[in-house]
């Protein structure tokens, strides 16, 4: 059988699998800002493969943790055993994190994540009395993985309208505004008023019908969505003021993609439950996480009779090959200080990104950190086929960038160099000249 054919057993994830396997693109390794096909030929890293190598690819302390971890201790359960790295990970993690986030729920994605912070805040409000609550309110363009529960609050259509979703579930409205924001540099200076859409669910509710609302700070997967001025500020102040838990879905903004270790820090609003994966072990190891404010965990453990009090967990949460990647992750952070380092490139990155403004089909440019996002105008007819394109070229020219819809969106490894990130717009520049 070819295996790079339509007879290969490896029905690839969110792929068009009859058009990959007729016309493959294969990474065979990977070290610092690159990948290599099995052909010996390098392709600059510019979306740290799915959002998620922060720190570049193959670190040799990260990789050597798990070495050694996986000869000392390969799999430990945490259902009521524990072994020594999860606790002290847990621990480390919590102290990265706003001050009184320091709970710690593990899974193995930011789908599991997700679900596992919505399942928390639906607990959290039947603990303090509040079981009324079962309502989650996500956000249209809000993508929060794939399980049920992150379909049923996200704002993807594609990826709902197949599946039975979770009742009572409501959105807010995106903030993207092509309109009046095209071409902002950082955050957008108006609509914050986007948030009062939560307001309006309340009145239609009922805020006693509400357990929380989920949002990315930043949104990724759709394109690099910037939070106006004021607008996550004032969602924390409408959600606090209705007894509203609020989660950032932080698997994409978490350690170091704005500069900081978290969008929380970064924009200096402090949510109830942070859902965390991808960078959290360089993307070593699977890992997710749902950090918890401690009242949370106070009101949902402390104050419940004797016994399990959360019937929810996964064989894999806190699996020791990913707490020894996890400590080596935070560390390599640490030492290179690679948080401060996306802080101080993020003007280049931005001049860089706007670079492009006049380029063929670009309609709008939007940055932060390092994370940028380059909107194409879509082909008549053919929505997602030009970006599509662009990617193609792109990669077989030696640069790897991410496409979604009809936009670009690049989040480089926080090892970047200015010549890279050149190399990265430089490359998209001239493809653009050449995509039909
Ligand atoms: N939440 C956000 C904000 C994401 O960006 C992603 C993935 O990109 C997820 C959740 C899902 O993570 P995973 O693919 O690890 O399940």
């Amino acid at each position: 059988m070819n295996q790079l054919s339509n007879e290969s057993s490896f029905w690839m994830p969110f792929t068009d699998n009859r058009y990959f396997k007729a016309n493959p693109r294969l990474l065979a390794s990977a070290k610092g800002m690159h990948y290599y096909t099995p052909d010996g030929r390098a392709v600059l890293d510019g979306t740290s493969g799915l959002w998620c190598v922060n720190a570049g690819h193959t670190r040799p302390k990260i990789v050597e943790a798990i070495q050694k971890q996986a000869a000392t201790l390969d799999f430990a359960p945490t259902f009521q055993l524990g072994h020594p790295l999860v606790f002290e990970f847990a621990q480390k993690v919590a102290e990265i994190f706003p001050a009184g986030m320091d709970r710690v729920f593990f899974a193995n994605s930011g789908s599991e994540a997700v679900d596992s912070a919505l399942k928390i805040a639906l607990a959290y409000q039947r603990a303090i009395g509040q079981g009324s609550r079962t309502r989650l309110i996500g956000r249209e363009r809000g993508y929060h993985g794939v399980g049920f529960g992150g379909i049923s609050v996200g704002g993807l259509v594609s990826n709902r309208r197949t599946f039975t979703l979770l009742p009572g579930v409501d959105h807010l409205p995106h903030t993207f505004d092509l309109k009046n924001a095209a071409f902002t540099r950082g955050q957008p200076e108006q609509g914050a008023h986007f948030a009062d859409a939560l307001e309006g669910i309340v009145a239609l509710h009922g805020a006693e019908t509400i357990a929380a609302v989920i949002v990315e700070p930043v949104a990724g997967s759709t394109g690099v969505l910037v939070p106006p001025k004021g607008y996550l500020e004032r969602l924390r102040e409408i959600t606090k003021r209705h007894g509203i838990l609020l989660i950032f879905d932080e698997v994409i903004t978490a350690f170091g993609r704005l500069g900081a270790p978290s969008a929380a820090e970064y924009f200096g609003v402090t949510p109830d439950i942070i859902t965390c994966a991808k960078g959290i072990t360089n993307a070593s190891v699977p890992m997710g996480a749902a950090i918890c404010n401690r009242k949370i965990y106070e009101a949902i453990v402390d104050s419940a009779a004797p016994g399990i009090e959360l019937f929810h967990g996964y064989t894999y949460s806190g699996h020791p090959l990913a707490a020894a990647a996890g400590l080596a992750t935070l560390e390599v952070y640490r030492e290179e200080g690679l948080f401060a380092r996306a802080r101080e490139l993020s003007p280049y990155w931005e001049e860089r990104a706007h670079a492009l403004r006049g380029a063929p089909h670009v309609i709008d440019i939007r940055n932060l950190g390092l994370m940028a996002a380059i909107e194409l105008r879509p082909r008549d007819g053919a929505s997602g086929a030009r970006a599509m394109e662009a990617f193609h070229r792109c990669f077989d020219e030696g640069v790897l960038i991410r496409v979604t819809g009809d936009t670009i969106a690049l989040s480089p490894p926080l090892i970047v160099e200015k010549a890279q990130i050149d190399q990265i717009f430089d490359k998209i520049a001239d493809v653009l000249k050449r995509v039909a």
